[in-house]
C-alpha cells in the first residue's frame, strides 16, 4: 500500500495527498507533519520505513470536506485519493486507488468552501510575444461563467483587482518579468510550465472543448486570450479528473463596452469593502435586496462591469421602473424568489458527478417555482407593455421543461439525505420495482423484531435486545450477568463490559435479506439518480438561460423595491456631458442616519453642466467628503442601472470614474502616504478624458504646504482647461479660490455658522468659499485640551498677521 501511496505523491508532489483507507483519509510523511500542524490534529506512525516510523495523521472521510476547506483557505492544494474499486469483492488485499480530484482555491464547488453571494474566479494570464499585451481568462467552475479580456500591462493590475481571483494560472516565463512579477505577487499565483500555454494546443483544447471547427464563431478572441482559455480549460480538467466538464461558452469582455473604475477608485468608495476591509457599510451591501443567490452574484458583477451604453442602461432602468409601477407584481414575484435555492452552483455539482440528493432537490424546487412565476405575468400581460429585458427573461422561463419538472418532482422527495448511500431519495410510488424491495427491507425489520421477542421469551431475558452496527451488524446483546441463561446455539461475537453480544443462523439469514434488498434499493435509487443527472447534461442550456433569466428578474425587482424603501429616482441617461443632481443623498450615510433616527441626512444638489469643475472649500466635518464621494456613488449607481438617490438626476455617461480620497500608507509596496497620493493622481491626470468624472479630495496635503499648493493649483488648472472632466476638488488652500477667474470653474462651500465660540455644521452646499478652515475648533470638538488650543490659536494669530 505504501509503495502505491508513494506513486500517487511522486505524480502530485504540490500537493496534501489525502489518501482514503477505509472510513478515513490518511496523510504521510511530510503531508502528515504538514496537516497536524495547520490542523491542530494528532500526528501518529504508522509501520516502518528502514529505520524510522513513518509520520501520519488523518480525518473522517464524512468530515473531509471541513478539514480541507481550512487547508485550501490557507493556500494549500489537495490531491483527493479515493478507492476506485470496492474492496469487498477483491481477492487480493490491495484496492486500486486514484486521485478523483485536485482541490484548489480556484476549482472549488462546495457550498461550505464558497462565499454564496460572490464569486470563486480561477484565472489564468498569457503574455503576447513581444507585443506587450495580455490575455486574460477566468472562470468561476462552481457556477460554469467564463470570460476572456485582452488587456496592456497598464491594465493589467485594475484587472486582477477587480476580479478577484482565488487563484492564477501563469506561464512560468512570466514570473522573470519584474514588472509582473510585482502585479501579482500578492495573489495566489500557480506557475506553470510554458508548453501548456502554447497557442496551438490551447486553440486545440478550446475547439474540441467547444465542438467548434473555428473560434472566430464565438468570438474575436486575440492569441494571448485563447492561450490563457485553453491553459484554464486544461487545468480545470486537470483538477477534476472529469472530461464531463460543461462550461458556457468564453464571453470576451471588451473594455470599450464598460465604465472603468480603476482600484484606488473602487477602493476609496468602499464599493465591495470599507477601508477597514468590513463588508458592512459599502455600497454593495446597502443596495442589495435580491432574494436568490444568483441575483445577489449578478449584482455583484453588474458592479464590477457598469455599462457605458447610454441605450443599454436606459434598458435595465425600465426594467427597474416596471417593477416600480407595479408593485403587487414585485411584490408576488419576489416571495416566490425568496424560496428559489443556490440551483447555479447545485447544477455545476450535479454536472461534475459531485452534486448529492439536496442538489437535485435545489433544481427541483426551482424548476417547480416556476408555473408560479409565469402566472404572475401571465394574468397581466395585456394591460401592460412588459420591457424587453424582462419579457425575453419570463419567455426563458416559460421553456419547455415541464415535462422534465413534472418527472422531477414525482420522482424526488422533499426531505432528502445528504448522500445516495443513506437512501429515500426517490419517492414511493415512482418506481415499483425500489418500493417492493424497500418492502421486503422493511419486512425484514419486523422479522427482526419478531425475532427479538421470540429470544426474550426463549431465554427469559425479557431486555434481551437484538441491535445494529456498521462493524458487525446486526447481534443479540444481554449484559453479562445474565450470559448463563444464553444457548449452546448462540455463538459469541463480542464480550464487552458493558454486554455479551451474540448472533444466530437465524439472525444471520434475516440480515442477508435485509441486507440484498437494501442495496440494491439504493443501487436502483442511483440509477435513477444518474438518470436524472444525463437529462440535466441535456437540458443545461435551457437551465441555465432560465437561471440568468431569474438574476434578471430579482435584480431588477429588487432595485425597485430598493428604490421604494429610500426614495430612489430613475436617472436620466444619455450621451451630453451633463452632471444634473437635484436633492443628491449619500446612499450608504443616509442608511445610518435612517438606522440611528438623530436627524436626517441633508441633500444637496450638484450641477456641473455648466461650470465643469467645482472647487469646494470649507472645514473638516462640513461634510465635503461626503459630498464628493455621493456624486461619485450616483454616477456608479446610475450606470448599473439603479435608481440614485436623488429627487432629479440628469447624467451623460461617464466613461471613467476617477477618485482620489483621503491618505493611506501603502507600506507593503514600499510607498508614503504622498507617494500613493501621487500615484493616484498621476493615474487620473494620465487617463481623464472629456467623458470622465473625477472627485479629488485634498491634494497635495502629504507634503509641505507650498508644494501641495502648487501641485493642487496646476491639477486643477489641468482638469479644468484640458481635461474639460467633470471634476468636484476639495481643498483647505483657500487660495485656490482665485482660480474661480477661470471659466469652467466654480467655488462652493459648505454652510456652518459660528455661535457661541462653537461652530455649528449644516452639511449644506451652496455657492462661494469658506474664509478659514476653523481646524482649532474641530480640534476642541475631539478633547484637545483647552491650554493647547489657547496656544495654538496664539501661534495662528501670529502667521494669519505675518502673511
Ligand atoms: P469633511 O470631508 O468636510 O471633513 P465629511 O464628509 O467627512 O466632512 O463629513 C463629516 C460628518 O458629517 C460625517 O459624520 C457625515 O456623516 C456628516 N455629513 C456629511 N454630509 C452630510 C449631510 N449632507 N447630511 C448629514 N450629515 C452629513
Amino acid at each position: 500500500m505504501m509503495t502505491q501511496y508513494l506513486a500517487v505523491k511522486k505524480e502530485h508532489q504540490d500537493c496534501l495527498v489525502f489518501f482514503r483507507m477505509g472510513d478515513f483519509y490518511e496523510l504521510f510523511f511530510e503531508d502528515a507533519i504538514t496537516a497536524s500542524k495547520e490542523l491542530d490534529i494528532v500526528l501518529t506512525s504508522r509501520g516502518k520505513t528502514e529505520k524510522d516510523n513513518i509520520p501520519m495523521c488523518g480525518v473522517p472521510h464524512h468530515a473531509s470536506e471541513n478539514y480541507i476547506s481550512r487547508l485550501v483557505k490557507k493556500g494549500f492544494k489537495i490531491a483527493i485519493c479515493d478507492q476506485t474499486e470496492s474492496a469487498e469483492n477483491k481477492s487480493s488485499k490491495l484496492v486500486k486507488r486514484e486521485v478523483t480530484r485536485i482541490v484548489t482555491p480556484g476549482t472549488l464547488l462546495e457550498d461550505n468552501l464558497l462565499e454564496s453571494k460572490g464569486y470563486n474566479f480561477l484565472m489564468a494570464i498569457c503574455d503576447e510575444a513581444d507585443s506587450g499585451s495580455f490575455g486574460i481568462a477566468f472562470i468561476d467552475i462552481s457556477i460554469g461563467d467564463f470570460f476572456t479580456e485582452a488587456k496592456n500591462i497598464e491594465q493589467l493590475f485594475s484587472a486582477i483587482h477587480k476580479i478577484q481571483p482565488k487563484e492564477i494560472l501563469v506561464p512560468e516565463r512570466i514570473l522573470r518579468n519584474d514588472q509582473i512579477s510585482k502585479i501579482i505577487r500578492e495573489w495566489k499565483v500557480n506557475p506553470m510550465p510554458d508548453s501548456r500555454f502554447s497557442l496551438r494546443s490551447s486553440m486545440e483544447r478550446m475547439k474540441s472543448f467547444f465542438e467548434v471547427t473555428t473560434l472566430k464563431g464565438i468570438a474575436d478572441f486575440s492569441e494571448s486570450e485563447v492561450c490563457a482559455a485553453g491553459a484554464l480549460i486544461d487545468y480545470v480538467l486537470l483538477t477534476q479528473k472529469k472530461e464531463l466538464l460543461s462550461l458556457s461558452r468564453p464571453k470576451k469582455l471588451c473594455e470599450s463596452e464598460f465604465l472603468e473604475i480603476d482600484p484606488f477608485t473602487r477602493k476609496n468608495l468602499e464599493i465591495f469593502q470599507t477601508m477597514r476591509g468590513e463588508k458592512n457599510g459599502t455600497l454593495i451591501s446597502t443596495i442589495d435586496r435580491t432574494s436568490t443567490p444568483m441575483g445577489a452574484r449578478l449584482l455583484l458583477m453588474r458592479l464590477m462591469h457598469p455599462l457605458k451604453n447610454a441605450l443599454d442602461i436606459s434598458e435595465r432602468l425600465e426594467s427597474v421602473r416596471f417593477f416600480k409601477q407595479h408593485d403587487a407584481t414585485r411584490n408576488n414575484l419576489i416571495s416566490i424568489l425568496k424560496k428559489i435555492p443556490d440551483i447555479e452552483r447545485s447544477l455545476s455539482r450535479l454536472l461534475l458527478d459531485r452534486g448529492g440528493p439536496k442538489d437535485l432537490g435545489a433544481v427541483k424546487s426551482a424548476l417547480c417555482l416556476l408555473p408560479s412565476i409565469k402566472m404572475i405575468f401571465a394574468s397581466h400581460k395585456e394591460c401592460w407593455s412588459i420591457p424587453n429585458e424582462i419579457s425575453d427573461a419570463i419567455s426563458n422561463i416559460n421553456s419547455d421543461l415541464g415535462e422534465f419538472s413534472h418527472k422531477l418532482s414525482t420522482a424526488i422527495n422533499d426531505e432528502l439525505p445528504a448522500f445516495l448511500r443513506d437512501g429515500g431519495v426517490i419517492a414511493r410510488g415512482y418506481c415499483e420495482e425500489l418500493d417492493e424491495l424497500y418492502d421486503t427491507h422493511f419486512k425484514s425489520s419486523e422479522l427482526i423484531q419478531r425475532l427479538q421477542e421470540k429470544y426474550a421469551q426463549e431465554t427469559k431475558i425479557p431486555n434481551l435486545k437484538i441491535k445494529r452496527n456498521n462493524i458487525i451488524g446486526y447481534y443479540i446483546e444481554v449484559s453479562p450477568s445474565l450470559s448463563s441463561k444464553i444457548p449452546f446455539s448462540f455463538v459469541l461475537r463480542q464480550s464487552l463490559v458493558s454486554g455479551m453480544r451474540y448472533s444466530t443462523q437465524e439472525l444471520i439469514e434475516i440480515e442477508q435479506k435485509l441486507n440484498v434488498a437494501y442495496s440494491e434499493a439504493i443501487q436502483l435509487e442511483t440509477s435513477i439518480f444518474n438518470g436524472f443527472i444525463e437529462d440535466l447534461r441535456s437540458l443545461t442550456e435551457k437551465i441555465r438561460k432560465i437561471i440568468s433569466s431569474l438574476a434578471i428578474l430579482d435584480i431588477s425587482s429588487a432595485f425597485a423595491l430598493l428604490a421604494e424603501e429610500n426614495c430612489y429616482t430613475e436617472p436620466v441617461i444619455n450621451d451630453s456631458d451633463d452632471f444634473e443632481i437635484i436633492g443628491g443623498r449619500h446612499p450608504v450615510v443616509e442608511q445610518a442616519y435612517k438606522n440611528s433616527y438623530e436627524s436626517d441626512f441633508t441633500k444637496n444638489d450638484c450641477d456641473l453642466s455648466k461650470k465643469k469643475l467645482w472647487l469646494i472649500t470649507g472645514p473638516n466635518m462640513a461634510g465635503k467628503s461626503t459630498f464628493l464621494r455621493q456624486n461619485a456613488l450616483i454616477v456608479l449607481m446610475a450606470h448599473i442601472g439603479c435608481f440614485v438617490p436623488a429627487d432629479r438626476a440628469k447624467i451623460g455617461v461617464v466613461d471613467h470614474l476617477f477618485s482620489r480620497v483621503g491618505a493611506s500608507d501603502d507600506i507593503s509596496r514600499g510607498h508614503s502616504t504622498f507617494m500613493v497620493e501621487m500615484i493616484e493622481t498621476a493615474t487620473i491626470v494620465n487617463h481623464a478624458t472629456s467623458k470622465s468624472f473625477v472627485i479629488l479630495d485634498e491634494i497635495g496635503r502629504g507634503t509641505a504646504t507650498y508644494d501641495g499648493l502648487s501641485l493642487a493649483w496646476s491639477c486643477v488648472e489641468h482638469f479644468a482647461l484640458s481635461a474639460k472632466c467633470r471634476t468636484l476638488f476639495a481643498t483647505h488652500y483657500h487660495e485656490l479660490t482665485e482660480l474661480q477667474e477661470i471659466e469652467n470653474i466654480a467655488c462652493y462651500t459648505l454652510s456652518v455658522r459660528e455661535w457661541d465660540d462653537k461652530i455649528v455644521f449644516f452639511h449644506e452646499i451652496i455657492p462661494g468659499s469658506a474664509d478659514r478652515s476653523y481646524g482649532l475648533h474641530v480640534a476642541r470638538l475631539a478633547g484637545i485640551p483647552t491650554n493647547i488650543i489657547h496656544r495654538a490659536q496664539q501661534v495662528l494669530d501670529r502667521f494669519e498677521n505675518r502673511l
